[in-house]
């Protein structure tokens, strides 16, 4: 697929979710993002904002988090499943922004990835949530749709992101992410995607081979 088409792609599904596509908010504090998004691994969102206000309550920063104790902290994460994991990584990462970047969360990629737990995923979602795009969160949506549709073959993360890199301009990388989940959770689901509804369907490789 050329740079064209991908573009055409991109705007039929903004036009059909245009709630997924407005402009960022003023980027707040990104600690809150962080640290929900290194929770999100292996479960759903609803599970992770059950427990935010909890966490943040106790500890609202990297501050207070990096002297958390880790079973009290395992006690409110739990129900997000691997615990003892993403305790491990929060309390590592939040000592890592205390004593090296002033308590602050990095707005760069290079910095972000050089946080213990925290790899291009976290760091692309982090980056876009405050407008500083440097690539494309591949998440479980946009892997599965960017394959289906035919945008990318990667078989990995990383390689499926190079190529949406690739085929969309640069403005649009942070947009991409939020488009993808939204149509994965509405029509192209994992397990019966509903196709003959989708506004893409003619340019879709996966619908053209049914
Ligand atoms: S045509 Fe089907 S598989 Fe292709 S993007 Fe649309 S819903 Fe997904």
């Amino acid at each position: 697929m050329d740079t064209r088409a991908a573009c055409r792609i991109f705007r039929a599904l903004a036009r059909f979710y245009p709630e997924a596509v407005e402009e960022y908010p003023a980027c707040g504090d990104p600690f809150p993002v962080l640290a929900a998004t290194i929770l999100s691994a292996q479960t759903t969102d609803r599970q992770v904002d059950s427990i935010m206000p909890d966490l943040l309550s106790r500890y609202p920063g990297p501050a207070s988090l990096a002297a958390a104790g880790t079973e009290d902290l395992e006690r409110i994460i739990r129900p997000t499943g691997y615990y003892h994991a993403k305790a491990r990584h929060l309390i590592a990462a939040s000592r890592t922004l205390a004593d090296r970047f002033g308590g602050q969360v990095p707005l760069s990629m290079r910095d972000l990835l050089s946080l213990p737990g925290v790899g291009r995923k976290t760091a692309n979602i982090v980056l876009s949530a405050c407008g500083k795009d440097e690539g494309i969160a591949v998440d479980t949506h946009v892997f599965r749709i960017a394959r289906r549709i035919g945008l990318s073959s990667g078989k990995s993360p990383d390689r499926v992101e190079q190529d949406l890199l690739a085929l969309f301009p640069w403005h649009a990388w942070g947009k991409v992410n939020g488009l993808f989940i939204t149509h994965g959770r509405t029509l192209c689901t994992a397990r019966k995607p509903r196709c003959g509804e989708c506004p893409v369907r003619r340019s879709c490789r996966y619908y053209r081979s049914l």
